[in-house]
C-alpha cells in the first residue's frame, strides 16, 4: 500500500481514475502530453519542501547546498538546448513568464502588440480580459481571415501606426510556421522589443522542425509542459544584455520562492529533450499532424490555413453546421479529448465557437504513427456525421479503447503504480 492510498484513499482513488482516463482516451488537446516517469518522480520529490528565494549563490534562505546545484543545472541545460545566452527557469507558468518578459522590458501603460486571442493568440498577449491589457495598452494584430495566415505587411503597417514597445510573436492556435525573422525586422523598424512565445512549439524548435526565435527575439518565453514534455512550468531565455532585468522581473518582481520540485523536473526534461530520441519524437508529432490533416481534408473538413506545419490542427466547422462545443462534447463521450476554439473571423461567440482544436503531441508519445492518426481522423468524421447517434458514439468509444490498449502509455511514462 502506498502512503497516499493509506492516508488519503479518496484522493488516491481520484488519481487512479484520472490515470485511467488519461490512458483510456485519445488525448488530442495540443497543449497536453504525457511526461516520463523520471520527470514525474523529480516533480514529486522532496525538493517541494525547500524555499529558495533568489538565485544560485544569492539566496534569502540558508540550506541551498543542493538547490543551487539543481537550478544551475536546469539553467545550463536550457541554455544549451535552446542555444541562448541566459535562462531563467523559475516562472511558475507560461502566463507569469510572459508578464515577467513585459515587466523586464517596458513600463506599465506602454503599448504591446500581440496576436488577438480570437485569431490564435494567448490571453496574456494582451487580450481584453487579461490583466496584460489593463497594465499595458494592447493593440492586437490579426491573421488574414481569408487565408488564416499571418499577414506580415499588415502587422508592419499596424506597428508603424501604433509604435508598440513590445511586439509578441507566438500563438496558442496557429497551425503554421511563424517567421520570427520577419517579426524581428518589424520590431527593429519600429524600435520595439521582440518577445517570442514558443509555449506550444518549444519541442518542435528543439528538434529543428520549427525555426528558433532565439537569434531574433530579445526575450523568448515558453511553457515547459506542452511539446517540450516537461512538468508544468515556465521558462525565459534572453540575450545577455537583458539577463539582469529578466531575473529581477521574475524575482522579486512577480514571484516569491521558486517551485524547486518543478525546476528539478525541468532539468530532467531538458536532458530528455537533448537526445536523438526526442528529435525523432518531435519529427513524428509533425508527421502525425500532417497525416491527420490530410485525412480530415479528404473527409470534407475545412481546416484553418488549409492544413498544418506543426503539431496542431484547427478545424473550421461552419461548412458542417456543427458548433465546436457540440462536437467536442460528443467526441469526449467517444473517449477522444479535444477543445472547442474560435476560428479567425468567427461570427459565433467565444463560449460556443465554430472551431475545434486538435493536436498530436500526446498520441505520439504513446507511439502512434500516421496510420493511427488517420484512424483517429476517421473516428472524428464518424462522430461528426452522426453526432446525435448515442449508440454509434458508444461503439466508437469501444474502438478507441481498443486502440488505446494497443498503444499503452509507455511503462516509463506513467505514474508509478501501486506495486
Ligand atoms: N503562451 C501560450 C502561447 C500558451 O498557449 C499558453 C497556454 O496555453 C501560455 C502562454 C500560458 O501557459 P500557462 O497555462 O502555463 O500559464
Amino acid at each position: 500500500q502506498t502512503a497516499l492510498e493509506q492516508y488519503d484513499p479518496q484522493i488516491y482513488e481520484l488519481i487512479r481514475q484520472e490515470e485511467a482516463r488519461q490512458s483510456g482516451s485519445i488525448r488530442l488537446i495540443p497543449s497536453e502530453n504525457y511526461v516520463s516517469r523520471a520527470v514525474m518522480m523529480a516533480s514529486s520529490s522532496c525538493l517541494t519542501n525547500k524555499y529558495a528565494e533568489g538565485y544560485p549563490g544569492k539566496r534569502y534562505y540558508e540550506g541551498q547546498q543542493v538547490t543551487d546545484l539543481i537550478e544551475k543545472l536546469a539553467q545550463d541545460r536550457a541554455k544549451e538546448l535552446f542555444k541562448a545566452d541566459h535562462a531563467n527557469v523559475q516562472p511558475y507558468s507560461g502566463s507569469v513568464a510572459n508578464l515577467a518578459a513585459y515587466a523586464a522590458l517596458i513600463e506599465p501603460g506602454d503599448t504591446i502588440m500581440g496576436m488577438s486571442l480570437s485569431h490564435g493568440g494567448h490571453l496574456t498577449h494582451g487580450w481584453k480580459v487579461s490583466l496584460t491589457s489593463k497594465f499595458y495598452n494592447s493593440v492586437p494584430y490579426e491573421v488574414n481571415t481569408e487565408t488564416g495566415l499571418l499577414d506580415y505587411d499588415a502587422i508592419r503597417d499596424l506597428a508603424k501606426k501604433h509604435r508598440p514597445k513590445i511586439i509578441i510573436s507566438g500563438a496558442t492556435a496557429y497551425p503554421r510556421i511563424i517567421d520570427f525573422e520577419i517579426f524581428g525586422q518589424i520590431a527593429k523598424e519600429v524600435g520595439a522589443y521582440l518577445v517570442s512565445d514558443i509555449a506550444h512549439i518549444a519541442g518542435l524548435v528543439v528538434a529543428g522542425i520549427h525555426k528558433s526565435p532565439v537569434p531574433y527575439a530579445d526575450v523568448v518565453s515558453t511553457t515547459t509542459h506542452k511539446t517540450l514534455r516537461g512538468p508544468r512550468g515556465g521558462l525565459l531565455l534572453c540575450k545577455a544584455e537583458h539577463a539582469a532585468k529578466v531575473d529581477k522581473a521574475v524575482f522579486p518582481g512577480l514571484q516569491g520562492g521558486p517551485h524547486m520540485h518543478t525546476l528539478t523536473a525541468i532539468a530532467v526534461a531538458m536532458a530528455e529533450a537533448n537526445t536523438p530520441e526526442f528529435v525523432a519524437y518531435a519529427t513524428q508529432v509533425a508527421k502525425n499532424a500532417k497525416a491527420m490533416a490530410t485525412k480530415l481534408l479528404e473527409y470534407g473538413f475545412k481546416l484553418v490555413t488549409g492544413g498544418t506545419d506543426n503539431h496542431l490542427i484547427l478545424i473550421d466547422l461552419r461548412n458542417k453546421q456543427i458548433p465546436g462545443k457540440k462536437l467536442a462534447k460528443a467526441l469526449d463521450r467517444a473517449r477522444i479529448v479535444s477543445n472547442y476554439n474560435t476560428v479567425p473571423g468567427d461570427p459565433a461567440p467565444p463560449f460556443n465557437p465554430s472551431g475545434l482544436r486538435i493536436g498530436t503531441p500526446a498520441i505520439t508519445t504513446r507511439g502512434m504513427k500516421e496510420a493511427e492518426a488517420e484512424q483517429i481522423a476517421t473516428f472524428i468524421r464518424r462522430v461528426a456525421e452522426d453526432i446525435d447517434n448515442d449508440s454509434l458514439i458508444e461503439q466508437i468509444s469501444k474502438e478507441v479503447l481498443l486502440l488505446c490498449s494497443q498503444f499503452p502509455v509507455p511503462e516509463h511514462f506513467i505514474i508509478p503504480s501501486r506495486n
